[in-house]
């Protein structure tokens, strides 16, 4: 049996994981029913306009305990097991009641923008749900009408669009996966500052190199430890389950009221498709393959700005003040120059959020930069600006000069092939590490022709 959890995100400080332990919690001790593997927490379309926080939704695989238990978490000094080798059970009315009762505890219902939903599963459903869930803005009709055809379970609250999340939960086919044990806050300590140890945490690099996206180098943030008011105090990205558990053991800092990790599709660019540039929608993630149409400028706020096109259609691609540093690389971009861009496609304006890209090819291995001001033809000396695109004066004898009278020297570019991404502080959840290695078909677009 499958349970999906979606929607139990709130502003007010809900949170989803903490739901999860919860349910393991109580239907363990209501109806002695246990996990099966780690429960998962997985990220659906970022760029969906209705989505809470994370846009996150769970799902459980549950049954009766059988062999050898795993311990997967601990809550109150008690370990959390799963049972690899434990016995499915069939959904039932008593089970979804058993879990509405704890969303009920947990969430804040009333307040409008939390929208509760469960779907109880007898095996997965078509991984047609997840991929449409991940790639389309779908209608709550459409997974009503799904689940009541299927015969699920489900239960609701709100507009139901919970329901989507957790029937996207159980139909995730787990192909792709990383881990994450996320640590839990004393409830008294909810909304006070965390207290966590930068050392340690800067230290999981070195010590634990199956982890990732614990720090931020560039900026200094711990980007393990949320800022929100919710009840998580950290949680450890990692591609090991095995080692997840010993670097949590090494974060220094205030108790906590117990762990659980989580199997899940962060880090794994699963929100990104290939396709021609033509094909390009709104609201999909896409790789995409260009070439450079209108070199990067910046614009108020500190926005990286510029154009790539396939011969038949233009897109706009946007580097954004948050993604720092990577904007010095974006700014080399010159026109004629070959990238693949990954990244969300938002509608209006029709723009590419890039969160990482390839520089295939230059298209020209040298630029024309502007050194310095005219030289007075009579004096010599340096000439001033008159103003933007007005010129140059000499203040000493009034000699003119144009704009195109500036001292340029021909350059080889500061730039070589290769990927780009933004640094750790910027990445959305589902964002792959480049370290992690990329998907084959993402390298397949720098050299199939048929994509574009
Ligand atoms: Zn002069």
């Amino acid at each position: 049996m499958l349970l999906g959890v979606g929607g139990t995100d709130s502003l007010e400080g809900g949170c989803t994981t903490r739901v999860a332990v919860q349910m393991a919690l109580r239907l363990r001790e209501e109806m002695d029913l246990v996990l099966l593997d780690h429960p998962r927490l997985v990220r659906l379309n970022p760029t969906n306009p209705w989505k809470t926080r994370g846009n996150a939704a769970l799902a459980m695989h549950l049954g009766t305990p059988g062999g050898a238990p795993r311990a997967i978490g601990e809550w109150d000094g008690e370990p959390i097991h799963s049972y690899p080798d434990g016995v499915d059970v069939p959904p039932s009315q008593e089970v979804l009641d058993a879990a509405w009762a704890v969303v009920e505890e947990l969430t804040w219902i009333e307040d409008g923008r939390t929208n509760p939903g469960l779907v109880l599963s007898r095996g997965p459903p078509p991984p047609a749900w997840y991929d449409e869930a991940m790639h389309t803005i779908l209608e709550v009709d459409t997974v009503e009408r799904r689940l009541g055809d299927g015969g699920l379970l489900s239960r609701g609250e709100g507009s139901l669009r919970g329901l989507i999340g957790a029937s996207a939960a159980i139909a995730w086919p787990t192909e792709r996966t990383t881990w994450e044990p996320i640590a839990h806050r004393e409830r008294d300590r909810w909304g006070t500052p965390r207290d966590v140890d930068a050392p340690s945490v800067k230290a999981l690099d070195e010590h634990f190199p199956s982890t990732f996206d614990s720090y931020d180098h560039e900026t200094g943030d711990l980007t393990m430890v949320p800022s929100s008011p919710c009840p998580v105090l950290f949680g450890i990205r990692g591609t090991d389950p095995g080692d997840l558990p010993r670097a949590l053991g090494a974060i220094i800092g205030e108790k906590r009221a117990g762990w659980v990790e989580f199997v899940t599709n962060q880090g794994t660019d699963d929100h990104l498709v290939p396709k021609a540039l033509s094909d390009v929608r709104p609201f999909e993630s896409v790789v995409v393959r260009g070439e450079v149409t209108k070199a990067p400028r910046t614009i108020p706020g500190g926005h990286v700005l510029f154009e790539i096109a396939d011969g038949r259609r233009h897109l706009a691609v946007a580097a954004y003040e948050p993604t720092k540093g990577f904007r010095h690389v974006v700014r080399e971009l010159l026109p004629g120059d070959i990238i693949v861009a990954c990244g969300s496609v938002r509608e209006e304006p029709r723009t590419l959020n890039l969160e990482k890209f390839s520089l295939l090819a230059l298209g020209t291995q040298t630029q024309v930069v502007k050194v310095g001001n005219p030289k007075c033809p009579d004096c010599g000396q340096s000439m001033k600006s008159v103003g933007t695109g007005a010129g140059y004066r000499c203040v000493r004898c009034g000699a003119r000069a144009g704009e195109g009278d500036v001292i340029e020297e021909t350059r080889s570019r500061d730039v070589a092939p290769g990927w780009y991404e933004v640094p750790t502080g910027a990445r959305r959840h589902l964002a792959r590490p480049l370290r992690l290695g990329l998907r084959p078909e993402m390298e397949a677009i720098g050299t199939d022709t048929s994509i574009c």
